[in-house]
């Protein structure tokens, strides 16, 4: 798994040892299997969240794992241009290749261990798509595209594209070394990552070896969930059973707990897993397709708006994709 790796965990900043007393460990309330399905023009994801009430999950409201999946030749796909408002979406690739370009200028390919950051905001419209060279050769594709919401006053902010490099996160340990932390967005225990949301969250790629555990503070007033990417382990103090494919949700407390079993696949040693949280934005959420709002009426007016065209327009070196069905006279 070509995300960011290093040698040793041991030279690495340690997380604190978590105080088993003091702090309240959050039990573990569900444990969900995401179903696979299709996403843009035919690409393999599971849906992350799926079957996981939305009040738990505030202010995530999507995620899907894309991949992992070992394309032969001429069998990568993407995404037609598509339109989006209301929330932020957040792509961490861990392997292959996607380009992201979008009708407000951002724009860029993200490989191994990047990820990018692309706030909607009032409305934009994108494509996201393997490159050819990729198309041409296949290879693997594992990457995971989130959505966070924004709150109703920031749902028309101006759109917004990050791109973060996989040398920027910050990377740390757990106190015995068993488990590496990649902070991609938020902080953990004082570590701050570099990604920066509208709404605040804390995202973490964590690999856990063999046998090991790990606890790890967690804001008392972030929502926890842990997304199980390969392996298999347990969550929460129950130690409840947990493997690839698989969604915790934990209740509150201050510390979030994921171990690995003893014994792995052999084609993936490790337990993998996404940790995830942010604070609540409490607010009513109509989401359908591609927009994510506060209300029907607002649904409504994205739709009146995409038609209109308010939500931008595709590039002109891109006009060729809309020949067929929107501009004839461009052909
Ligand atoms: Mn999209």
């Amino acid at each position: 798994m070509p995300a960011v790796t290093v040698p040793s965990t041991l030279r690495l900043p340690r997380l604190p040892q978590t105080d088993p007393v003091a702090d309240q460990d959050r039990p573990v309330i569900s444990i969900t299997t995401a179903p696979t399905g299709l996403e843009g023009e035919g690409f393999p994801v599971r849906r992350a969240f799926h079957g996981v009430d939305l009040r738990a999950l505030d202010p995530f409201v999507h995620m899907d794992q894309m991949g992992e999946v070992d394309y032969g030749p001429g069998e990568p796909k993407g995404t037609p241009w598509h339109p989006h408002r209301g929330f932020e979406t957040v792509t961490y690739m861990i392997d292959g290749e996607f380009r992201h370009e979008d009708s407000n200028g951002g724009g860029g390919l993200i490989t191994n261990g990047d990820t990018q950051w692309m706030t909607a905001g009032a409305g934009i419209l994108h494509i996201e798509t393997p490159p050819e060279h990729l198309v041409r050769s296949g290879g693997l594709f594992h990457g995971f595209q989130l959505w966070v919401n924004l709150p109703s006053t920031l749902k028309f902010a101006p759109p917004r594209y990050q791109d973060i490099r996989a040398g920027r996160v910050a990377l740390l340990s757990s106190p015995d070394g068993g488990a590496l932390l990649r902070v991609i967005a938020g902080e953990v225990a004082g570590h701050a990552g570099p990604g920066t949301t509208h709404t605040p969250i804390t995202l973490v790629h964590a690999t856990l070896s063999a046998g090991a555990s790990l606890t790890l503070p967690w804001q008392p007033d972030f929502n926890a969930l842990v997304y199980v990417m390969n392996g298999h382990g347990t969550v929460g103090p129950d130690r409840r059973p947990i493997r690839m494919g698989q969604l915790a949700v934990y209740d509150s407390g201050d510390t979030i707990t994921v171990a690995a079993h003893a014994s792995q696949e052999s084609r993936s040693p490790s337990l993998d897993v996404l940790i995830l949280g942010g604070a609540p934005i409490r607010e009513p959420v109509v989401a359908y397709g591609p927009f994510v709002m506060n209300t029907r009426a607002e649904l409504v007016q994205a739709f009146e708006d995409y038609q209109a065209g308010r939500l931008g327009s595709i590039p002109a070196a891109h006009a060729d994709v809309r020949i067929d069905t929107i501009d004839q006279e461009q052909s």
